[in-house]
Order: C-alpha cells, then sequence, then structure tokens
C-alpha cells in the first residue's frame, strides 16, 4: 500500500516578481543609483551602467471589469515595453526604456480617460478596503466613496502642488484593514447591534463572539428558551467586532452607522517616526453615491494643509508643529465631546490621544 504523502501547505502569498518585470529592470536588479521626478505622473531610475527606466503611473480604479485591465494591457503593449505593475493603491504603471515612449503613453492613457500622475506631492490614489464585493461585514462601499472623492480631487492627483505626498484611504467596517493615512475615511457605527435571537443558535458559535468582544459585554443568554446572546449596552463601544463572526448581531444601521475621517497617520520614517491618526471629525452622514458630506470636510483639511504647511511637510508634520487646538481653529472643524477618548481601556491610550497632551 503507498505510503500516505504529507499534505504540503498553499502558498498563497505575493507571487515571484522577476518572470513578469522588464528586462531592463531585470537586468540592473539592485543596481540602480538614483531616480528622478522630471514631471507629475513620471519617476526615470538610472542604474550604475548608465541605463535608464521610465515609468509613468496612472490612476485607475481598485475593482475593474476586464475591458477596462484589456484595454490598460492593449495600451502597454502599443505604447509601452509590454510590462505593467499595480501599486498598492491600485494605481497601474507602465515601464519604458526609451524616452522618446514617455510623452506617446501619456497621451495614449489621457485619451482613453485614464490620468496620469499620483508622484511626489500630489495626491495619491486612495487606498481602500474592498466593500460590498469581496467582504461580508462592510458598512458602506469604500469604492464608491473613493471614486466620488478623487472625481473632486482630479486636479490635485494629476499636479504636484501639495506640500508634500498625501495618502488618503478608506475603510468600510473599523476594525479590520483599513491602513493609517494623512486623511483616512473610516465606518463608525454608533450604537450597538441589534440580536436576531431566532437565528443566533443555528449560526453562531458563541464563545467564539463572547471571546471576541474587547470589553466583555457580550454574554451568553437564554431567550425564548433558545440559546442565544445578550448585549452589555452600557460596555458596547459599538466596534462591530462581534457581527464578523455571528451576522445575527447586525451592526450596520442606515441611520446610525456614520463615516469618520481621522487625519495625520503615515508608515512612513521620514522626517518624523510613523504616527497613528487621529479622529477630527465624526458622525458624518453615510451617503451614497456621492457622499458631499465627506468630501466636504476631506476637501477643507486638505486644502487648509496646502495652504499652512511648510514645503515637504506631511500632514502629521504639520499638525505636530501647529498644535491640534490650531489644527481645528485652521480648518474650521467643530471640536466635540464624541472627539475625547473616554474608552475605558483609555488608560493605556490616553498619552496617545489627539486631544489631551500632558
Ligand atoms: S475594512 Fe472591514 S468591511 Fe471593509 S473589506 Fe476590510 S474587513 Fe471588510
Ligand atoms: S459591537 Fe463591539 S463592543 Fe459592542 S458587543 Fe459587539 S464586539 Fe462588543
Amino acid at each position: 500500500m503507498a505510503q500516505a504523502q504529507p499534505r504540503m501547505p498553499v502558498e498563497h502569498g505575493a507571487p515571484d516578481p522577476m518572470p513578469f518585470m522588464h528586462p531592463l529592470m531585470k537586468k540592473n536588479y539592485g543596481k540602480w543609483v538614483y531616480h528622478s521626478h522630471p514631471k507629475p505622473g513620471v519617476l526615470m531610475h538610472r542604474a550604475a551602467n548608465g541605463e535608464e527606466i521610465w515609468t509613468v503611473k496612472a490612476g485607475t480604479q481598485r475593482q475593474m471589469d476586464h475591458y477596462t485591465i484589456r484595454k490598460l494591457c492593449d495600451i502597454g503593449d502599443q505604447y509601452a515595453d509590454g510590462h505593467v505593475r499595480f501599486t498598492t493603491r491600485s494605481n497601474i504603471e507602465f515601464m519604458v526604456a526609451d524616452k522618446k515612449k514617455v510623452d506617446p503613453l501619456i497621451k495614449a492613457l489621457t485619451d482613453a480617460g485614464f490620468p496620469v500622475g499620483g508622484t511626489a506631492n500630489s495626491v495619491s490614489m486612495i487606498a481602500h478596503t474592498q466593500g460590498f464585493l469581496h467582504c461580508d461585514i462592510p458598512g458602506t462601499d469604500a469604492s464608491g466613496a473613493v471614486k466620488a472623492l478623487m472625481d473632486e480631487l482630479y486636479e490635485d492627483f494629476i499636479k504636484c502642488e501639495m506640500p508634500s505626498r498625501v495618502k488618503l484611504s478608506t475603510s468600510c467596517c473599523e476594525i479590520n484593514c483599513g491602513g493609517q493615512a494623512d486623511i483616512a475615511i473610516i465606518m463608525q457605527h454608533t450604537k450597538p447591534p441589534k440580536i436576531n435571537h431566532d437565528l443566533v443558535a443555528n449560526v453562531c458559535e458563541r464563545p467564539a463572539v463572547v471571546a471576541r468582544c474587547p470589553v466583555a459585554a457580550i454574554r451568553p443568554a437564554l431567550v425564548n428558551g433558545k440559546p442565544s446572546l445578550e448585549v452589555d449596552e452600557k460596555k458596547c463601544v459599538c466596534c462591530g467586532a462581534c457581527y464578523p463572526p455571528c451576522p445575527p448581531m447586525q451592526i450596520n444601521d442606515p441611520v446610525n452607522s456614520k463615516l469618520a475621517i481621522w487625519v495625520g497617520g503615515k508608515n512612513s520614517n521620514a522626517r518624523i517616526k510613523p504616527t497613528f491618526h487621529k479622529l477630527v471629525a465624526s458622525g458624518l452622514p453615510n451617503n451614497p453615491p456621492r457622499w458631499p458630506e465627506v468630501s466636504e470636510v476631506v476637501k477643507k483639511i486638505l486644502y487648509t494643509y496646502k495652504a499652512d504647511a511648510r514645503p515637504w511637510e506631511r500632514m502629521a508634520d504639520w499638525v505636530e508643529r501647529i498644535g491640534w487646538p490650531a489644527f481645528f481653529k485652521k480648518t474650521g472643524l467643530p471640536f466635540t465631546k464624541y472627539h475625547i477618548d473616554d474608552w475605558r481601556g483609555s488608560r493605556y491610550t490616553l498619552n496617545a490621544s489627539a486631544h489631551i497632551r500632558f
């Protein structure tokens, strides 16, 4: 009888980029000596042997139909060297080894409706989460809010007129894959979940749900003779963490699920160390299809920063220099009781709060 073979793990990480890389990039791998930024959306890298590669970045939506992908690939074949890559912010980049190909490539992209930009001190494409297309717990359509906002920030994407680079993000729930950003738009639940007791026993693994709550607000309970759960609403911080493992604990609500804006997060070590973003506006209506209230607040913050920050000062650097009281004064955003971190676990986070400084 054949010996049972151990089942080998399947790696789902990022694929090896080498087979797909532009030949010139492969040839000069690890030998690039400097790069420059000749104009918005274009980068030039020079290798030690003098060879150059030109990169053109175009704005694309994160979720694309195959007609759009084919169109982009056709442009890559016809005007570039047949190699493309996507950035973490869902932009497409075309690489060419010949400088003369750069302008025709830009023309082909803009003629086809893809803006070229997003480099250096521009507003880069908004990093955003999956929304209703891929995920089972979103409270809003992150991609829709991105589209509405980037339509309004088009000029800021194609021009490099910001004090420094500006990275935006949107997240369609409060707890999972949202990132830190100069300006982040994040789902905000304001009421505890409503429990459908008829379904809990059939659908949810109750110990897992109880363990999931960060403030121990969920208890097992017998309701109408059936095993179910109950929530201590005084303790609940409306984080939404119970909804993914237990969909009958519905927290999404057309009126009470809102959007909040956070400012000053960054993942890089440029000038100052990485920072966490801080809440600056809360309770904005989740108002599809264009989310005008969100766009208004984002633009207010963005253009105040543009007018007031010093050259190459990131949003977090700017706020650090002027202080949060001045931030609220200059942007005209109201400072309310909802900005105060009064969560009972805040004994650990108080010194990290945006608004209480010792
Ligand atoms: S942010 Fe939350 S809802 Fe949105 S895709 Fe990530 S896990 Fe899903
Ligand atoms: S929403 Fe968050 S805090 Fe409230 S019960 Fe669910 S897990 Fe606990």
